[in-house]
């Protein structure tokens, strides 16, 4: 099994804030937020990023999205809220597990930084 910190939260070998989980998906608090609401949503299978994902797998892709704006409803974030998947290190991916940042409850940049 790959060494890995969001495995290890999916499992609960490590302690989150669960905000959603399913068959496919574990959803959870980011412990630094950006935003009054960011929210990590991860697939329970390891995908090291969107560039190791496979045509297999874009059904689960495709749900993590329409999880993400469920949260969003439930959250109430009715004026707008960002999706984001880091990729590599120039798209700033820290944790080698695909995850969909979910952020919102302000007024967000653009461009990003
Ligand atoms: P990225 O930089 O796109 O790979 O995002 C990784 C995110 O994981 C960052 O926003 C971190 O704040 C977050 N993070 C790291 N460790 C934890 C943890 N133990 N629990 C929740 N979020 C975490
Ligand atoms: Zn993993």
């Amino acid at each position: 099994m790959v060494d890995c910190l969001f495995c290890k939260i999916i499992a609960g070998t490590i302690p989150s804030s669960k905000v959603y989980e399913d068959e496919q998906t574990y959803a959870f608090a980011d412990i630094n937020p950006q935003a009054p609401t960011h929210v990590l949503i991860v697939p329970r299978k390891h995908i090291a990023s969107l560039d190791h994902a496979a045509p297999e797998d874009i059904a689960a892709l495709g749900h993590l999205h329409t999880v993400a704006a469920d949260i969003a409803r439930g959250q109430g974030l009715a004026n707008g809220y960002r999706t984001v998947i880091n990729t590599g290190e120039d798209g700033g991916q820290t944790v080698d597990h695909l995850h969909v940042h979910l952020l919102g409850g302000r007024s967000l940049h653009w461009p990003p930084g």
